[in-house]
């Protein structure tokens, strides 16, 4: 019998997006059971939150103290623990930070291969997914006769719609957790602002800003529309802002239906990052920017005066 285990993305309390968006991928796969596993140390309210989702058939949670911070090496041998006593045939996790951390553990100690950044579904067993920085998608063939593990792309899919009433079970798993890793500190950007990978809107700054300080910019545009800060690798390298911003290959893939990048020039590892983004806007003082080529919009000009001449025009 084929079921599918989804692990749930949460951080303080509140689960991501992304855990309702691998439920999308999940039901594309034509399983009838799709259940959600809730790794938390209080997760009974995490838990009811995920069986409002859509085509979930039942959340199952296990708490315990070693799950208050996500440390991927804790969170594996629960999730080895969880798939083998509950015989699941599909386990897959989203693809942000966090998974792209977990699930790899998860297979190694499954002792199975993996498929990563699942971005369309042909069959249980056969799933599409980018290569060469998402230049070209390969389509490839999983074997039926061990546990598919799998990462779903979170920006290929739409969030699974609230409105179920999945059932919700308390789980005792028995796993040993290993004692060579566990959690000291977070350190952490907190900002207020729309988060980078399930933002609608996205303004992104590259190197051409120049300084820390410059970004100001950039963060005073994005909070007068209402999106989520993003830069180049560019810019994180030279430490303008922190390298949780990064958008792109080695960065964050992110789907805002308007991305807007200034002093950005278009390199393909940044474009990885933004191949599922709606209407991309560019400004670059260099007409013959790559970026160019794949934005909806173009201006070429200097985004020191672009982007007060937008908030002028803005306050008009
Ligand atoms: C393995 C690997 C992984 C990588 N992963 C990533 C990734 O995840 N994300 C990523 O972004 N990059 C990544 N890179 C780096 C990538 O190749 C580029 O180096 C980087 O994206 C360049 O950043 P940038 O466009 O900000 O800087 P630059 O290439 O320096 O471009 C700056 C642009 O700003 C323009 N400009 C200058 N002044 C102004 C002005 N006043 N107003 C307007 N425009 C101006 C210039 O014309 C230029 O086009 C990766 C590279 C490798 C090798």
């Amino acid at each position: 019998m084929s079921s599918i285990l989804v692990i749930a993305d949460h951080l303080n309390g509140t689960l991501n997006s992304s855990t309702a968006r691998a439920v999308t991928c999940a039901r594309d796969l034509g399983i009838d059971t799709i259940d959600v596993l809730v790794l938390a140390d209080d997760g009974a309210a995490l838990a009811g939150e995920a069986a409002r989702i859509e085509g979930v058939t039942k959340v199952r949670y296990a708490d315990n103290p070693a799950n208050a911070h996500p440390v991927a090496a804790t969170l594996a041998p629960q999730i080895v623990a969880a798939v083998e006593s509950g015989g699941y045939s599909h386990l897959l996790g989203p693809n942000t930070t966090f998974g792209k951390d977990l699930m790899p553990r998860v297979a190694a100690k499954l002792g199975v291969a993996m498929v990563t950044d699942i971005m369309a579904v042909h069959g249980p067993y056969e799933f599409d997914r980018p290569i060469y920085a998402g230049n070209a998608i390969t389509t490839v063939a999983a074997s039926e006769d061990q546990v598919l593990v799998g990462s779903v792309r979170s920006a290929s899919y739409a969030e699974a719609p609230n409105g179920n009433d999945a059932a919700v079970e308390a789980l005792t798993l028995d796993a040993e957790l290993p004692s060579h890793t566990r959690f000291v500190n977070l350190e952490q950007h907190k900002s207020d602002r729309p988060d980078l990978q399930t933002a609608t809107k996205v303004v992104s700054g590259g190197r051409a800003v120049g300084s820390e300080e410059n970004f100001k910019l950039i963060y005073d545009f994005a909070d007068k529309i209402g999106a989520a800060v993003g830069a180049s690798r560019a810019a994180v390298d030279a430490g303008y802002v922190p390298n949780d911003m990064q958008v792109g290959q080695t960065g964050k893939v992110i789907s805002p239906e308007l991305y807007m990048c200034f002093g950005i020039s278009g390199a393909i590892q940044h474009l990885a990052g933004i191949k599922d983004a709606g209407t991309i806007v560019a400004v670059n003082n260099d007409e013959d920017a790559p970026i160019f080529e794949v934005a909806d919009i173009g201006l070429v000009g200097d985004l020191f005066e672009i982007i007060p001449a937008l908030e002028a025009r803005m306050q008009q």
